[in-house]
């Protein structure tokens, strides 16, 4: 479904990534890990032109979306992204923040819009919060809502940069299972994160990033247990 080819981002002289080649199948989970500064938020960012590559190319569902002319926004709708830090609109209700997208940019009629925002929201079990504001909900509600407000869209992937790094350890636990409970929806999922027991239990693929090379794509079994490379050793060395 998305499809990576020789990838390279330069900031100014700062080369952020260096020839960086992926597939990622339709429906596969992948974790994406590495030291920080290396390069893992420019990769995700690259694959919804949130970053424009430098050269290489960026293929989803076939199409080149490194092409001139592509339609960025279309691109965007169908790969819904997870920020750190939420962005919910905070002068809209999470009701509100859940049909702005599909009513505006889809032309979804508002109920259909609200009856399905009400299923996403049971889903991520925030049913009893639909009509509060964001600045009254925990960091963990906050970040559920932007998952469900992501998939509203009914996007094709998502893509998670550090789901759960700006919160309160308590509630890191509640966000990663609705993250490991759409794993299993056969949704198309790159993760960036540090929480190594999660990738190892819930991706399928481990891709691991260092100074903008991809040094290592294994199963979890085989990175978390033998890492091929002196980089990705170390690197587990420290955080395992
Ligand atoms: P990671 O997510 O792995 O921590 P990033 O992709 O955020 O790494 O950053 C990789 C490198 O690129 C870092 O050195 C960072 O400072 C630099 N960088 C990221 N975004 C920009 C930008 N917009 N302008 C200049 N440098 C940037
Ligand atoms: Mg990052």
């Amino acid at each position: 479904m998305i499809k990576v080819e020789h990838l390279h981002k330069s900031f100014g002289k700062l080369e952020v990534l260096n020839d960086v080649s992926l597939e990622i199948a339709k429906g596969e989970v992948v974790a994406l890990i590495g030291p920080s500064g290396s390069g893992k938020s420019t990769l995700l960012r690259c694959l919804n032109l949130l970053e424009v590559p430098t050269s290489g190319h960026v293929y989803i569902d076939g199409i080149d979306i490194t092409a001139k002319g592509t339609n960025v926004l279309k691109i965007r709708e169908n790969l819904g992204m997870v920020f750190q830090h939420f962005h919910l609109f905070p002068h809209k209700t999470v009701m509100e923040n859940m049909i702005y997208a599909p009513t505006k940019v889809k032309g979804v009629d508002k109920e259909t819009a609200k009856r399905e925002a009400m299923d996403l929201l049971r889903q991520v079990g925030l049913e009893d919060k639909a009509n509060s504001y964001p600045e009254t909900l925990s960091g963990g509600q906050k970040q559920r809502a932007a998952i469900a407000r992501a998939l509203a869209m009914k996007p094709e992937a998502m893509l998670f940069d550090e789901p759960t790094s700006a919160l309160d350890p308590e509630m890191v636990k509640e966000v990663l299972q609705v993250i490991q409970g759409l794993a299993h929806t056969g949704i198309t999922m790159v993760i960036v994160t540090h929480e190594m027991g999660f990738a190892r239990n819930v991706a399928d693929k481990i891709c691991f990033l260092d100074h903008g090379q991809l040094l290592e794509v294994s199963t979890p079994d085989v990175f978390f247990s033998n890492p091929k490379t002196e980089r990705a050793k170390e690197f587990l060395s420290k955080v395992l």
